[in-house]
């Protein structure tokens, strides 16, 4: 509670029955609310007993919570350093009304095969922030497309604004992969396939293959030549074993099938450094990961193109790399735990002991 009445999501109340407790002091107070309906608040007196309080403005709308933290967000986002009451309600109700817009206009996008930007495509059509065309009441934006969760009842509501099934909505998001699955999912199209790419429409559609960070060849048309930057690949003596662990990683993360081990978790086991012996020049250490040691050409590769791949928290390799994790990880999958004792004696310090806590849970869990 402040002089000016009571602040709560950005927005300002005020109440004639709370004037004697104001200017007391600057107090936190209990407040009870519903999120469906913010004009009005409950306020706990230092008495014990509740009272209403409304907008101190009572000409304004009720909004949402969630609307009315959409607001906020997209009026701080714009540079608004005060968001005051009115700005929040004003902003919310022509969101509300973009969305109501929408939702009526017969013109309707019809979605690509495969596709996953499709509301956020309809989002940028009708202008508005596609969390808002999602309702949905995450408070933070979500930082890759598989962090994307819908409800049922979210769902329920946008395959409705869509005329289409929620198991439709469902099959364009990454809801099912499950969390340590997720860093193969990019936030950004990594590949597109030459021979069965959608043609050219505004906004341009992401398709949801396009994401999985570890595909080496298309899932729609499966032509091999689709990917030039794999039929080129300094690895490409290496396909057959990557195909097999494109199924397996497949498998694992888009359907939640394993073998004894996890590939995705091996995967960055190998993209851990390793120290080869004998122990090169300090300025070539960058280098060498653990997925060297199975494949030798790697640090060469690695060395000549100057290409530093990336960490094990963030697997998703340029494409022209990928068949040698692939091949490395299917290699490790066929060989079973004994090569992941095998490969400890590459590593040294503390990157010995994260190695062998990884790979000793690995074993442990294939056990079980
Ligand atoms: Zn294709």
């Amino acid at each position: 509670m402040r002089p000016t009445g009571i602040h709560l999501f950005g927005l300002r109340y005020w109440s004639a029955a709370l004037s004697a407790d104001v200017g007391r002091s600057d107090r936190r107070l209990l407040v009870k609310y519903d999120p469906r309906d913010l004009a009005r608040i409950f306020v706990r007196r230092p008495s014990g007993n509740f009272v209403e309080a409304r907008y101190a403005d009572v000409t304004l709308p009720s909004i949402t919570l969630h609307e009315a933290l959409t607001a906020r967000r997209t009026l701080l986002a714009k540079g608004r350093r005060e968001v005051d009451t009115r700005a929040i309600v004003r902003t919310a109700m022509a969101q509300r009304e973009l969305v109501d817009a929408a939702t009526r206009k017969t013109a309707r996008l019809s979605p690509v095969a495969d596709e996953s930007s499709w509301i956020g495509r309809h989002a940028a059509f009708y202008s508005v922030p596609p969390l808002v065309m999602l309702q949905l009441a995450c408070r933070r934006p979500p930082r890759c497309a598989a962090d994307l969760h819908l409800s049922s009842d979210q769902e329920i509501r946008l395959a409705k604004m869509f005329a289409t099934e929620p198991a439709a909505v469902r099959r364009m998001t990454f809801a099912n992969v499950a969390q340590p699955s997720r860093r193969f999912i990019a936030t950004r199209p990594t590949q597109v396939c030459t021979s069965c790419s959608p043609g050219h429409t505004e906004p341009e559609p992401i398709l949801r293959s396009q994401l999985l960070g570890w595909r080496i060849t298309c899932p729609l048309c499966g032509d091999p030549s689709g990917m030039p930057a794999v039929a080129n690949s300094p690895f490409r003596q290496y396909r057959t074993a990557a195909l097999r662990d494109e199924k397996l990683l497949d498998d694992e993360v888009e359907r939640g099938i394993g073998t004894w081990t996890s590939p995705a978790e091996i995967a960055r086991l190998l993209l851990m450094r390793r120290i080869p012996r004998p122990i090169p020049r300090e300025s070539d250490l960058w280098r060498f990961r653990v997925l060297g040691a199975i494949i030798p050409d790697l640090d060469r590769v690695v060395g000549a193109q100057q290409e530093n791949l990336p960490t094990p928290a963030k697997p998703i390799l340029p494409l022209h790399m990928r068949p040698a994790l692939l091949a490395g990880i299917a290699i490790v999958e066929r060989a079973g735990p004994e090569m992941l004792r095998m490969l400890r004696g590459h590593m040294i310090g503390d990157n010995w002991v994260r190695f062998t806590d990884a790979a000793e849970n690995i074993i442990a869990r294939a056990r079980r």
